[in-house]
Formats: C-alpha cells, structure tokens, sequence
C-alpha cells in the first residue's frame, strides 16, 4: 500500500493513547487519553465543574466541534512560552500555508466566519486601503453589492453583512448576467449549498468576465484533502476553510486562501489593526501556530486512511449492538460538507419501545455523558445527513481513542433495555 507509513501515522497515537491508558469506559481515562503530555496541568474543567463529553456527533460548534491532535496541542503549548512579532506571524504563516495549498496567499483568521467578514472587507477595500475604516457604516462611496443565489443563502450572511453590504438575490444563469452593476464587489458562493441552478465553473467564469471577485465558502468541507486546493485552482478568488472542524485546528481559528492583493486587503481590516470590521476577531500566537501545526497534521493524512478509521470504528459500534431486535444499520458519506463515514441505525420501536430522540437524551444524561449527532430523533436531514426522525445518527470522526467502544456499550444497555 502506498502511503502506509502516514497512514500508520494518523492513528499511531489513538493506540498509543488507548494503550497507555490501558482500561477503558471510565470518563477520567476518556478525558485523559489523548492529552497525557500536560499531565501536571491542572483540570480546570474539573474544578470549574464543567461537564466532559464524549462528542458522537461531529463538528458542530456548540460541543466545540475538534480536538487537536496531540502534534497540535503540543504546538499550540510550546508557541505559548515565547513573545512573537505579531505581523511576522501572520506573514510568515500566510505564506507558509499558501505554499503547502498551491494558492497565492493565506491568512490565518479566527474562523471562518471572520473569514467571510475579512474577505468581504477585501473585495470592498483592495486598493482603497483608506476605506477600511468606512466599513460597515459609510459604504455609500464603496461597491457595496453582493451577488448570491437565492439557494446559497445561509446562517453565515451576516458575516458578510458585517461589512455593510446587501444581498442581491439571482436564481437563473440570465438572472445572474443582468445582476452587475456599477456597485457589484463580490460573488458569494456557498460551497455545500444543497440548492442553486449555477455551478461553481460558471459561477467564477460570469464573476470574471464582469471583473468580479468570487469567494467560495469552503468551511466544512474537507476531507478530501485535495479540497484545500481544488477551489483556488478551479479559480476562485478566495476561499475559506474553518481550522476547528476537520482540518482539527484550534476551534477560534480558520483560513482564508486566494489572491495575493485580496489577502492583503484582508489582512488590512484583521486585528491588530483598529479602526476596522476585524479589530475583535483576534487571533493569538497560539492559535495561529496551532493552524499551521493542524495544516501539517491534516496534510500528513490520506483520504483512504481516514476513511478507513471511521469505518472501523462504525463498525465496531455495529458489532456490539446485534443482539437488539430489529436493528439495522448503515454507513453513509455526506457528499460536500462532514463528507466522512457516519452510522446510521433502525430498529423497529414497536419491538425496541424507545425513541430515537429519548436515546440521545439518556445517553446525554448518563455518565460520561454522550452527544449523538443531533440529526437524531429530528425531522428533516441537515449538511447532507438524512431525515433523522426514526435514526440514530453516530458522527464517529471527533470520537476520542477508544470511546467508540463506551458509545457502543451504552447504546446496547439502552436499547435492550427498552426491547426487554
Ligand atoms: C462552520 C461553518 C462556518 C463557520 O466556521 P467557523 O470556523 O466556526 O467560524 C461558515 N460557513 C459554513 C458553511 C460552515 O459550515
């Protein structure tokens, strides 16, 4: 197999973790496994009295979405001993990110939510650095227009809003044609958008022909790997990518790739400087040498290893649940965003008398406590995933090394219970 020593690498330390900790499915060993580096560090979510969880659910941010492999963490601990030169290490990482992802430029921001805000403000400002400061209330001199379809619209326009711009709405290619005007400044494009009639080619080919910049929200896109390129290189202006979903960065930082004229434009209205969109959206040392330690972690991995790892662990959460009446499952990938293997179960709840829902909230309320992805039990699918009302959905990809097996056991005690 070719790769096989990174793909030995990838998981090398979910063992090594698993063995050093030897026993597993108490919540201390769960917590500890993969942070054995900071064993003198006191547990400040223990004396805080915040609850630890083992996170089957996946990305999201409100269970704070990644944890950063030990390779990261130990990053993120050694930048913390020594005072940088701020604009150095924005450069500096900027550059070094653009070269491993084939782009012009890159700037390490604080999400990619900051992303949209600082990369409107480019596509707004780009020669025009005395602008910055008119952002977002005395935009009437400035192109302050964005195109976008009608399906693309989403949770993160205000992001974009942030800067003082309006939306302009198109659903057909002649609806998009007749859109320009003289205050068009970008063209927004939603990367895992389940809805537009306009395809990503064409999106960027009518962008360019009008002397538009387009940016592509990429957030939660990877893997596959090569996605960190293939939308620079399709052409694409900017891109974005969220440094705390599965590129495992720290959760406050993402990328914001493209241009070079636009990145530095960017970086015009990023903290430190004042007076501008981005004064708030502060990226510290930490974190912008953790996304860069994530960066080489993640590009260190292959799809199929990752691939396989998630499907090992679905399947030895399977393994464990063939004595509850009625169960079937399946394994299904998203198609853009969270595009990695998730488990989905079914059961007959005439015969196994629980809900989907009701499961999640026992398994919430257990010890460790557990988030299942929270498709479960709900009506109508979200990001790619199914209608989830009659399925268990399992993100396995942010499981910790050998909880697999602690969510397995529950859901069997749970389940044969309710079937008893
Ligand atoms: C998660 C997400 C964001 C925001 O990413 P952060 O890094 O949390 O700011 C933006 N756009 C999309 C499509 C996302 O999925």
């Amino acid at each position: 197999m070719k790769n096989s020593a990174t793909r030995r690498s990838f998981f090398a330390w979910t063992r090594n973790a698993t063995a050093a900790t030897g026993l597993l499915g108490t919540s201390s060993v769960r917590a500890d496994a993969a942070v054995a580096s900071d064993a003198h560090a006191e547990d400040y979510y223990d004396k805080l009295g915040v609850t630890k969880i083992i996170n089957a659910a996946g990305t999201y941010t409100a269970l704070t979405a990644s944890i950063m492999p030990p390779s990261v963490q130990a990053a993120v601990a050694r930048a913390a001993k020594h005072p940088v030169r701020l604009a150095e290490l924005q450069q500096k990482s900027g550059e070094y990110i653009a070269g491993r992802l084939k782009c012009e430029a890159a700037l390490v921001c604080a999400g990619a939510s900051s992303a949209l805000t600082l990369g409107t403000a480019a596509c707004m400002t780009v020669g025009n650095r005395q602008a910055v400061s008119m952002l977002p209330l005395d935009v009437s001199g400035l192109k302050n227009e964005v195109i976008v379809q009608k399906g693309h619209r989403y949770g993160y326009d205000h992001a974009i809003k942030n800067c003082g711009v309006r939306f302009v709405e198109v659903e057909t290619l002649a609806q998009y044609e007749a859109a320009f005007t003289a205050r068009t400044v970008m063209c927004h494009f939603y990367n895992a958008a389940e809805e537009g009639q306009i395809a990503r080619e064409k999106w960027i080919e009518v962008a360019h022909r009008h002397g538009v910049p387009c940016f592509n929200d990429a957030a939660a896109d990877v893997p596959p790997i090569s996605n960190l390129w293939n939308y620079t290189q399709m052409g694409f202006d900017l891109v974005t990518f969220s440094g705390g979903k599965g590129l495992r960065g720290p959760q406050n930082a993402g990328l914001l790739l493209g241009r070079k004229d636009l990145i530095e434009a960017a970086s015009w209205s990023n903290s430190p400087h004042d007076e501008t969109v981005g004064r708030g959206m502060k990226v510290a040392k930490e974190q912008i040498i953790g996304m860069v330690a994530a960066l080489d972690w993640f590009l260190a991995q292959t799809d199929d290893g990752m691939q396989a790892e998630y499907r090992s662990r679905a399947n030895r959460i399977v393994a464990q649940l063939k004595h509850i009446p009625t169960l079937t499952h399946e394994v299904i990938v998203p198609p853009l965003a969270n595009a990695i293997p998730h488990l989905l179960l079914r059961y007959d709840q005439a015969r196994v008398k629980i809900s989907p829902l009701d499961v999640a909230e026992t398994l919430r309320k257990g010890t460790p406590s557990i988030e299942l992805n929270p498709t479960t039990g709900r009506k109508g699918g979200s990001a790619g995933l199914p209608n989830g009302e009659h399925i268990i959905v399992i993100g396995v990809w942010m499981l910790q090394p050998g909880e697999d097996l602690i969510v397995a056991r529950r859901l069997r005690d749970v389940l044969l219970k309710a079937a008893a």
